[in-house]
């Protein structure tokens, strides 16, 4: 499971981050262009926080909603699949601006 996988690595930075100190709470970035699936990104956060020091954290997610510039035209629209077209012209040379985010915003450390 490809969710599972992204949460080692999460709690894995957010360890060496809380040096030994239980954490409180984690925020999370994650945009909407990401392939996570959130019901099973929640689910292995919780089967995979057990004995750590995020065991007691609380999860907290961030969404970041995509948004793209068409390199053709210049317009700037919001995208829900990485393969959309321009809403402007229809093009498909689209620059991804925001959405793709993977990263831990924020712990709160007791
Ligand atoms: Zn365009």
């Amino acid at each position: 499971m490809h969710e599972l996988s992204i949460v080692m690595g999460i709690i894995d930075v957010v360890t060496e981050y809380a040096q030994g100190a239980p954490v409180k709470e984690v925020t999370l970035d994650i945009g909407c262009l990401t392939t996570i699936e959130l019901f099973a990104f929640d689910m292995a956060w919780k089967q995979a926080i057990k004995g750590t020091l995020l065991e007691s954290a609380a999860l907290d997610i961030n969404r970041i909603e995509g948004k793209a510039m068409c390199l053709e035209c210049g317009e700037e629209f919001t995208i829900t699949e990485v393969y959309d077209a321009c809403t402007g012209c229809g093009s498909h040379l689209i620059r991804i601006a925001q959405g793709k985010e993977l990263k831990v915003r924020s712990l709160i450390i007791y």
